[in-house]
């Protein structure tokens, strides 16, 4: 049997260009859209996405929704909203952490083979990037061990070096 870690992939490039499942999307609680990769995925999907999202009556940090792809060529966006980095003593790991689960299950739910998530929090909620590395490995990781789907999980980076820092978890993991 393979082990989980092999089912994780790390991508450097355009997550909404990506031909998977479902995407996920570093929303803010509004889900009204939002710059960097929020603002980018609400581009690419188009007008409809935000008038979905409007139903959803916004969304807790730490939890997660999920709205169909649109002209996006991923099925589903799962918008989930991760936190504001204040310093590490805030819980903030915990719902950086509940961020990536609560995805992963909503994918589960829906049957998604394939899920992509960029580095939640990293942009202007400032989490540190190496932390927020090893909470996505170590969170997927867990996830993917105890569920056959989804099948794939890939780390879509925007920068080499943050996916340099996935690739680092991602060995220190197989070393176990
Ligand atoms: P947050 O508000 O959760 O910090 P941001 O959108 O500001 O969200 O940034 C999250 C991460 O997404 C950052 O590492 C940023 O480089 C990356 N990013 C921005 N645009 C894209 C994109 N189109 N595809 C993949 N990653 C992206």
């Amino acid at each position: 049997m393979s082990k989980a870690q092999d089912r994780i992939q790390v991508h450097t490039g355009d997550i909404t260009k990506l031909d998977v499942d479902a995407i996920v999307n570093a929303a803010n609680t509004s889900l009204l859209g939002g710059g960097g990769v929020d603002g980018a995925i609400h581009r690419a999907a188009g007008r409809e996405l935000e008038f979905e999202c409007r139903m959803l009556n916004g969304c807790n940090v730490g939890d997660a929704k999920i709205t169909k792809g649109y002209k996006l060529p991923a099925r589903h966006v799962i918008h989930t909203v991760g936190p504001v980095w204040q310093g590490g003593g805030k819980g903030e790991a915990g719902l950086l952490a509940s961020c990536y689960r609560r995805s992963l299950e909503l994918a589960v739910a829906n049957d998604c083979r394939s899920v992509a998530f960029p580095a939640i929090s990293t942009g202007v909620y400032r989490y540190p990037k190496d932390d927020a590395a090893k909470v996505a490995v170590y969170e997927v990781n867990d996830f993917i061990k105890h569920n056959v789907l989804p099948e794939i999980v890939v780390l879509c980076c925007f920068d080499e070096a943050m996916a340099k820092l996935y690739r680092r978890h991602l060995a220190i993991l197989g070393e176990y």
